[in-house]
C-alpha cells in the first residue's frame, strides 16, 4: 500500500485527522518493510506491515497509543473514545467532529 493509498483510505474512513499520524509511520518506516493494511479498530490507528524488525513494531506501537488521543476529524489532541452509529471512534469533544465522524460509516 502506497502513502497515497493509506492516506485516501484513512481519510475516507476515519477522518483527516488521522492523516499525519499515517504521514508519521510513511516518514520512519525502514527500509523493507511496507505497510499491507491501515486500518481502525476500537479506536486505534492499526497497520499491518509485510515485514517487520523490533523498530518497526515500535513505530507502530506508539502510533497506535498516540492515535488513542488524536480527534479522527479534527487532528486535535485531548480526544477520547466515543460512540458514533455502535462505532468507536476517537473524537475531541467539538460538537463538529461528532457530526462529521456520524457521516463517515454510511
Ligand atoms: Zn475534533
Amino acid at each position: 500500500m502506497t502513502r497515497e493509498q493509506a492516506l485516501r483510505h484513512i481519510t475516507r474512513v476515519c477522518g483527516p485527522g488521522w492523516r499525519r499520524l499515517v504521514e508519521h509511520v510513511y516518514d520512519r518506516l525502514p527500509v523493507g518493510c511496507t505497510v499491507e493494511q491501515v486500518y481502525q479498530k476500537w479506536g486505534v490507528l492499526r497497520f499491518d506491515l509485510s515485514s517487520a524488525n523490533s523498530s518497526a513494531e515500535q513505530l507502530i506501537a506508539e502510533v497506535e497509543e498516540l492515535s488513542t488521543d488524536v480527534c479522527q476529524i479534527c487532528g486535535r489532541q485531548g480526544a477520547g473514545e466515543v460512540i458514533v452509529n455502535d462505532w468507536i471512534e476517537t473524537l475531541c469533544p467539538q460538537p463538529t467532529c461528532f457530526v462529521q465522524a456520524s457521516k463517515l460509516n454510511f
